[in-house]
């Protein structure tokens, strides 16, 4: 039986993997700081504990494992991200997690590791046009990310590439691009731009009004879920490392992909562009090194992802 290991699979993205990999009859251990929020984990073994600490690293990949996923990592969305209140911690924490999973790995001879970027990595000057955004892998340098969110997926995009370098580790990297769906954070303050919007939708009445962050003219690209465990294992099980985009090149403003959700729930909304934390204006996944390399690329309409998301976004709010 083949063995994985999920870090961070407590989580939104770590959560659908591993339901994904128990599919595929893999036996499953995860570590997390805490367990999955909307459902029972599927995975063989939860290890509740904190990756910062280097022993539990060591004591979590305790063997060679046949593919191990690094998902962990201290992030939310804009509100999270952009306001420079959480900056600390996010450098710290992520890169922590990061040093020590590799150094345990390094030990256990498990050398086959993927690790989640995002495309916050991308430089700010290249998403200053909403509608002509730069995401092209090799823009990355000269670096210039918006966030030290970003910066610190940028160091530790380099720290998995020196470790294939100097230690033989076979590394994938994907560069994520606003990945969303069903059992991702949708309230709270963490939460990303189309599980908020679905939210501000699913609670108002016909014919209401509701608050959206900037002038809703920014561009952005959203990818279900599905897909973006379709392409990381595509990754996974290819000889290409990256850094590579997954991501959906669907790109739209925040005041359409309100209208879209608005569609969905049969209401008319009004919107109310206020004033709020939204990074760089636009920013779209380039696809054209992902079909190049892996033959593949995300097919499915945001419209899909979309419905999916906001039906269980207003049955979570029944359920309250
Ligand atoms: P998430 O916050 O739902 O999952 C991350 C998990 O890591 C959480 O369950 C958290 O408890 C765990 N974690 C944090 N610190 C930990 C620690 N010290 N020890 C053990 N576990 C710890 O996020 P997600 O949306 O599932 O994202 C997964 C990965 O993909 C992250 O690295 C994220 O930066 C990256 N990513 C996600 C997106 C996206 O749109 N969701 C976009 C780009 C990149």
């Amino acid at each position: 039986m083949k063995k994985a290991l999920v870090l961070g699979g407590g989580g939104f993205i770590g959560s659908h993997m591993i339901r994904k990999l128990k599919e595929e009859n893999f036996w499953v251990r995860t570590v997390d700081l805490k367990y999955p929020e909307f459902s029972e984990t599927k995975a063989d073994d939860f290890i509740r504990a904190d990756l910062r600490d280097p022993a539990v690293a060591r004591e979590a990949i305790d063997q060679k494992f046949d593919e191990i996923y690094q998902f962990a990592a201290d992030m939310g969305g804009a509100g999270f991200v952009f306001t420079g209140e959480n900056d600390a911690d996010i450098m710290h924490n992520s890169a922590l997690i990061n040093i020590n999973v590799l150094e345990a790995c390094l030990r256990r001879n498990s050398k086959k590791i993927f690790y989640s970027s995002s495309a916050c990595m991308y430089p700010e000057h290249n998403q200053s046009d909403p509608l002509n955004p730069n995401c092209e892998e090799v823009s990355a340098y000269p670096a210039n990310p918006d966030s030290e969110y970003g910066w610190e997926k940028l160091f530790s995009e380099r720290l998995y590439l020196a470790f294939a370098r100097n230690y033989n580790f076979d590394v994938s990297i994907a560069r994520y691009h606003n990945i969303f769906g069903p059992e991702g954070t949708w309230q709270g303050g963490r939460e990303k731009a189309p599980a908020a919007i679905c939210r501000k939708v699913a609670l108002a009445n016909d014919n209401d009004v509701i608050d959206v962050w900037g002038d809703g003219k920014q561009t952005r690209s959203f990818l279900i879920v599905d897909e973006c465990i379709e392409g990381t294992q595509k990754l996974m099980r290819s000889n290409f490392s990256g850094p590579v985009n997954i991501g959906s090149d669907e790109m739209v403003t925040i005041n359409e992909l309100v209208h879209k959700v608005a569609k969905i729930s049969k209401k008319n909304i009004t919107i109310n562009n206020i004033k709020g934390p939204e990074g760089v204006r636009g920013r779209n996944s380039d696809n054209r090194l992902i079909k190049q390399k892996l033959n593949w690329s995300p097919i499915k309409p945001l419209s899909w992802g979309l419905e999916k998301s906001y039906i269980w976004i207003e049955d979570q709010i029944l359920k309250k």
